[in-house]
This record gives structure tokens, C-alpha cells and sequence, in this order.
């Protein structure tokens, strides 16, 4: 099977692109490079024994997509391209809906072109509504709060239409909670530019004296030890949901969505503990207040992903902050080291 990994040279992308080389499928990577190093590409010939073929271009590009669905016989799509900060959303909501939303309607017009009709789609969490009941179940009320969530939940509501127009597409979204963590080699992780935004590649930058501490958004939330709690889940086990999602997409018609989570929820100081225990160190911290637009608590029912796809989260919280410790600190400025 030919798939076409857009942004497969991103965190979720690369490791995705891995699983599916150890699989026997055949991924070939389109990506700009905005937010990633052409090093990866390096890593994933050591980790996997041979080279993916990667495409240095834009997924608005239409000519160009069509071109390489053709040209290398595509079968299937994973789409992981577009911006992900919810902060910088809010500043630039344009070259988010550009990217994010224009770049989604460019590529599925080249699929539709092309005869392309089986996608799996990055979405995320963010789709739901606030105070929706826990956990989340994919039927739960939609509503972001973002210009980044709601290009997401544009993107998917383009699918569902695309889904009842004609028959023969096979479009999956995937609500992915909290990814972390690394590849176990240390190989291949999350290196983000400037200062991270999300909690675990923060943590892990404390750990390796890039930065001084931890700042704790709010610990005066309505859960156990007052600060915020998500699902996270180790991005290996991802990439395992998207290769299951490719396989069991192909043929299946319709629209498809799928919450990817473990279904616990993980306090902010829990996590720093995992991590303390990870790194051998305690870890310094300061507590700040709220970080605007943050809700107190969420976490996945991830069952329809089990019951449909044979999906379930495997890896624990300890293999969570090991490997991203051991990415960390054999990269302590990521790539470019
Ligand atoms: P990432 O930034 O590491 O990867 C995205 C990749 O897409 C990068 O390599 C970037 O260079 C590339 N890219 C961006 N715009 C592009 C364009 N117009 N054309 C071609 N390539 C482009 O991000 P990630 O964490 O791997 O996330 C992948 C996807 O998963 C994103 O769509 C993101 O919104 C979604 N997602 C991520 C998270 C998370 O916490 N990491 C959570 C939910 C959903
Ligand atoms: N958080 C924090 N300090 C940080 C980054 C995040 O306390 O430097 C908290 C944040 O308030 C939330 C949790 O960690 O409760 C997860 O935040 P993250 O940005 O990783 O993911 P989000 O769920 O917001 O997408």
C-alpha cells in the first residue's frame, strides 16, 4: 500500500511514517519543512533500514500533489500537514484557516481528481465543547474555543459532506488527545521551536537545564491536587492508530471519527512526578495563575476506537516520560544536536 504522509516529517508524522515502514507499507512524505528538519529523514533510514521518499512541497499546492499522487501511485492519504498552536491561532487566525483549512480542500481536490478516495485526518480534542460531560465520547456537543480548533472541526465537517456526496470515500478523522513521548531509541521526538507551549516538551527542557522551572498554569482547578488534567498518550501508540485506521479505512465507505486516548486523566504535578522519576531528579517549579482559554479537566472514552478499529493505548505514563527523557537527553536542542 502507497500512502501519502503529508507533514510526515512533523513529531506525530515521522513516527507515524516509521510504524508504517514496519508494517510493509510504503509512505511517501510531502512537507515544507515550517516546523521540522530535514535530519529526520536521516533517523528514519537508521530506524527502519531504507529511505522514505520525501516530496519538499506545500499541501496547497495542487499541481503539485496531483503530481505525486500519480507519480507514485497512491493509494491512501494520512494528512497530518497544517500549524497546531492554539495561542498563535488566536493572533493569526488566517494562516491558520490557510493553512489548516485550504491546505485540506487542496489536497482532497487532488485526491478527487486523482481517484484517491481513502484519507485519515489529524484532528484533535479541541473540537469539543466546553463543559461537555467526561469522558468524552465522540458524540459528545462540538464548539471550539480556537481558530485552530475550529479549523480542525471544518476540515471535518468538509469530510463528512465529501462522505455523503458520492459513494467510494473513506475519510477518518482522528481526535487525538495529549501526544508525548518519543520514539524508545531516543531517536526520534519532539523538538519544537522557541519556547514549548505544551507541558511535556517544557518539562523535559527543565530536566535538561534549558530552562530554570516549570511553570504551573492554575492550582486552584476543581480536580484532586488543583491543577489541570488531560489524556495523554504516548505518540507511538498513535502512530499505531493511524496505521490501523490506513488499513481498515481502505474500502470502508463514509465518514468515520475516532477519539485517540488512553481514557485517564493525568494532573500537571503528576506528570512532572512521572517525569522526576524518568530523569532521577526532582524538578524545580512555580506555580502562575490560569493560562486563558485552559479548562480544568478532560480525558477520552476511547472504546469506539477498540470496538471498530482493534484499537487501545498500551504505553503507560512511565514509558511516556522515559522516552521522551531519553530523546531529550541524548538532543538537548533536538534536532540541531
Ligand atoms: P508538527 O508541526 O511536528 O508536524 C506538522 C508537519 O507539517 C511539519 O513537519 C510541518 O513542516 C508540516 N507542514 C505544516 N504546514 C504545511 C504545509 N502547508 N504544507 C506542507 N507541510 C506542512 O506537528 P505534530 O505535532 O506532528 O502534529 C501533526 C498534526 O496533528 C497537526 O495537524 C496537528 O494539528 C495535529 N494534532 C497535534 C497534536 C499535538 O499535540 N501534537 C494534538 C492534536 C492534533
Ligand atoms: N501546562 C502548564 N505549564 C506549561 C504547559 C502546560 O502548567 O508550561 C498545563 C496546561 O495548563 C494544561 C496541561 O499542562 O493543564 C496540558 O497543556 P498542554 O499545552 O500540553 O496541552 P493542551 O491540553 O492545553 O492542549
Amino acid at each position: 500500500m502507497n500512502v501519502l504522509v503529508t507533514g510526515g516529517a512533523g513529531y506525530i508524522g515521522s513516527l507515524t511514517t516509521l510504524c508504517l515502514m514496519q508494517a510493509g507499507l510504503n509512505p511517501v512524505l510531502l512537507d515544507n519543512f515550517s516546523n521540522s528538519q530535514p535530519q529526520v529523514l536521516d533517523c528514519l533510514e537508521q530506524l527502519a533500514g531504507r529511505r522514505p521518499v520525501c516530496v519538499t512541497g506545500d499541501v496547497r499546492d495542487l499541481a503539485l500533489l496531483e503530481q505525486t499522487l500519480v507519480e507514485h501511485s497512491i493509494d491512501a492519504v494520512i494528512h497530518f500537514a497544517g500549524l497546531k498552536a492554539v495561542g498563535e491561532s488566536v493572533r493569526q487566525p488566517l494562516a491558520y484557516y490557510d493553512n489548516n483549512v485550504q491546505g485540506s480542500l487542496v489536497l482532497l481536490e487532488a485526491m478527487r481528481r486523482q481517484g484517491v478516495r481513502t484519507l485519515v485526518f489529524s484532528s484533535s480534542a479541541t473540537v469539543y465543547a466546553e463543559a461537555s460531560e467526561m469522558p468524552l465520547r465522540e458524540d459528545a456537543r462540538l464548539g471550539p474555543s480556537s481558530p485552530y480548533g475550529r479549523s480542525k472541526w471544518m476540515v471535518e465537517q468538509m469530510l463528512q459532506d465529501l462522505a455523503r456526496s458520492e459513494p467510494g470515500w473513506s475519510l477518518t478523522a482522528l481526535r487525538y488527545f495529549n501526544p508525548v513521548g518519543a520514539h524508545p531509541s531516543g531517536t526520534i521526538g519532539e523538538d519544537p521551536r522557541g519556547v514549548p507551549n505544551n507541558l511535556m516538551p517544557y518539562i523535559a527542557q527543565v530536566a535538561v537545564g534549558r530552562r530554570e522551572a516549570l511553570h504551573v498554569f492554575g492550582n486552584d482547578y476543581p480536580t484532586p491536587d488543583g491543577t489541570g488534567v488531560r489524556d495523554y498518550i504516548h505518540v507511538q501508540d498513535l502512530a499505531r492508530g493511524h496505521l490501523l485506521a490506513c488499513q481498515q479505512g481502505h474500502g470502508r465507505d463514509g465518514f468515520h471519527v475516532y477519539n485517540l486516548g488512553r481514557g485517564q486523566g493525568l494532573s500537571v504535578l503528576e506528570m512532572l512526578k512521572a517525569f522526576e522519576l524518568a530523569c532521577g531528579r526532582e524538578l524545580p517549579f512555580v506555580i502562575e495563575p490560569r493560562r486563558s482559554g485552559d479548562l480544568a479537566a478532560y480525558w477520552a472514552d476511547a472504546s469506539r476506537a477498540e470496538d471498530e478499529l482493534g484499537w487501545k493505548a498500551e504505553l503507560g505514563v512511565d514509558a511516556m516520560c522515559a522516552d521522551s527523557w531519553r530523546w531529550q537527553a541524548s538532543h538537548p536542542m533536538g534536532y540541531s544536536t
